[in-house]
């Protein structure tokens, strides 16, 4: 396992000779692994409805926005839109209420998206393993979970309140979500939270856990940036573009078969150079609002949980892939009965 002192060292890297040897490398086993293959997916959230207070999130339960969650007809209507772009892989999110967004709630959300899409995956809240095996049971391919910073003195300082504020309940997730079957699994930190090369070793560790523990399961990991909301800056983020970059060569390089993953929060510059360096699967005509896809379609009448920077349209982002000489992948496999 890579030292902390190593990893402090390549983010402190300023020679641009150096770094682009790092990237040159991290390319070379991207292909070697992936081959010049991008998977698209689209975040589709439910219900902003949250419990927990996180200093850095919109949807925090001490936020004034108007709460939302979506009825099965509405899921339909947000569901179908999203599909028509071409998406067939789906991350339904909510905020994290155990009351509004119960285990029946999601069920529900679960089958009515298996009529769109192939491929569901949940970023939701943390739950026990029998409530994530019947998610499976219901047609649940993957779960998202992300520690957000792994020092349990910041995680408490932006933590405030809330079944989230629970370091330890939240970091064995991954684990809960392996035993119960789920196949995909995909792990993050919130870059700016805490030391960034303190939380990298971190994350390292407990996904080299993670795959000694519970091999056979795709793993996948997300180095998401502290945003705004509607302008307003909820947390100081000063982590720079090169930053993000060393961080993905450098994960790519230590684990050359893990999906690494970039959202819409970042720029079209900088997703673009990122998935010619390691970057394997990108959200793309996102929005980040309950029912901002079809149901509220105007700014005003929207409270994302984060600003988005690559507004770019599904059929843009596959027009670029191609002309790039990638294959975009919507999916990779065909639904199959988990039960
Ligand atoms: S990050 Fe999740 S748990 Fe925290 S406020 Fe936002 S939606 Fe709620």
């Amino acid at each position: 396992m890579i030292t902390l002192s190593a990893i402090k060292e390549i983010l402190a890297e300023q020679d641009p000779a150096r770094v682009e040897q790092l990237a040159q490398k991290s390319r070379e086993i991207t292909r070697q692994y992936f081959g010049r293959t991008i998977s698209l997916y689209a975040p589709l959230y439910v219900s902003n409805y949250c419990s927990s207070h996180c200093t850095y999130c919109g949807f925090h339960s001490k936020n004034r926005i108007t709460r939302i969650r979506l009825t099965p007809d509405q899921m339909r209507r947000e569901m179908e839109a999203v599909a028509k772009m071409g998406i067939e892989n789906i991350l339904l999110l909510t905020g994290e209420s155990y009351q509004a967004t119960p285990l029946a709630y999601l069920k529900e959300a679960v089958q009515i998206a298996k009529k769109y899409f192939t491929s569901i995956s949940l970023e939701v809240h943390p739950m026990s393993t029998d409530e994530y095996r019947a998610l499976f049971y219901e047609g649940v391919d993957g779960i998202t979970v992300y520690q957000e910073t792994y020092d349990r003195g910041r995680y408490a300082e932006v933590h405030l309140s809330g079944k989230k504020s629970d370091y330890d309940y939240r970091r064995d997730t991954p684990r809960r979500a392996a035993l119960a079957g789920i196949r995909q699994i995909s792990l993050g930190i919130l870059l700016g939270l805490g030391d960034i090369a303190e939380d990298l070793q971190a994350l390292y560790e407990h996904l080299r856990w993670m795959e000694k523990n519970h091999p056979g399961i795709e793993y996948s990991l997300s180095f998401p940036r502290l945003r705004k909301i509607k302008g307003r800056a909820f947390a100081l983020c000063d982590v720079n573009d090169t930053t993000l970059i060393k961080v993905l060569c450098l994960t790519r390089i230590l684990f050359p078969r893990v999906g690494l993953n970039l959202s819409t929060r970042e720029t079209p510059a900088l997703r673009d150079h990122a998935i010619e360096i390691g970057v394997t699967r990108i959200s793309a005509g996102s929005n980040t609002s309950v029912g901002g896809y079809d149901l509220f379609k105007t700014p005003e009448e929207q409270d994302p949980q984060f600003d988005i920077e690559d507004r770019r349209s599904v059929h843009d982002i596959v027009r670029l892939l191609k002309e790039r000489q990638f294959d975009p992948v919507f999916t990779d496999w065909r639904p199959i009965d988990n039960a």
